[in-house]
């Protein structure tokens, strides 16, 4: 995205299953406005330490200075009023509150670019990622590569089993995989999802 003239906030999300790019791409964005000498501030979950504890780290291991917040309303609190451009990570772990904050950020002329995950393990929109999503200006969906067949991969397929939403990990116990790979797990005790049940009585077309 360019950088827009008197101020004018505005939303950006980056969204997709894990391994699409999204922190490479956030990266880049905030890289380039750094160089175009706009004042940028970077936000990450607290959640999310597993690789640094002060730098967003893509899979290819791009990384960018970060601060800590637990959630979004601790964004306003640290933040600069100097700062033009904010960046978030990991949106889908910075609580509901981060629909009001990213409005209140845009509204008062700042540019907002956020990534996050727009699914979880079970297909299910993640908020509050799709809320964003409906308020943003711009919207980039970033695909991965299935590992299954190599097509294009919106799915990010848990490989380990577990009743929580939020089981924090990379490689080994996440994979990317497309529509027709995606196996939505259903932990014991869960309720299973209306659709889910649909998906498992609907007979494949290949099959
Ligand atoms: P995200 O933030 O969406 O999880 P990252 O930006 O951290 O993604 O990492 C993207 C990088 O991960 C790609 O450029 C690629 O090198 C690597 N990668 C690993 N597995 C896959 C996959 N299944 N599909 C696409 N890229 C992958
Ligand atoms: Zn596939």
């Amino acid at each position: 995205m360019d950088f827009l003239v008197n101020n004018t906030g505005w939303i950006e999300v980056i969204c997709g299953p894990m391994f699409s790019g999204k922190s490479e791409e956030l990266i880049r964005r905030l890289r380039r406005a750094r160089i175009a000498r706009r004042r940028v501030q970077v936000f990450k979950p607290a959640i999310d330490l597993r690789y640094s504890a002060d730098e967003i780290v893509s899979h290819t291991d791009a990384r960018l200075k970060a601060e800590v917040v637990n959630n979004g309303p601790e964004i306003l609190t640290r933040l600069d009023w100097r700062t033009q451009v904010v960046g978030v990570d990991e949106a889908n772990f910075m609580g509901p509150e981060m629909v009001d904050i990213a409005q209140q950020l845009a509204d008062s002329g700042k540019q907002v670019v956020i990534a996050g995950l727009d699914t979880d393990y079970l297909g299910r929109p993640f908020p509050p990622v799709p809320d964003l999503l409906a308020l943003a200006e711009s919207i980039t969906k970033m695909l991965a590569i299935c590992m299954r067949c190599g097509n294009p991969a919106k799915h990010t397929q848990r490989l380990v089993e577990s009743e929580d939403l939020i089981v924090v990990g990379a490689s080994g116990l996440y994979e990317a995989r497309c529509r027709r790979c995606f196996e939505p797990g259903i932990p014991p005790h869960q309720e299973e999802l209306p659709f889910v049940t649909a998906m498992r009585r609907a007979p494949s077309h290949s099959e």
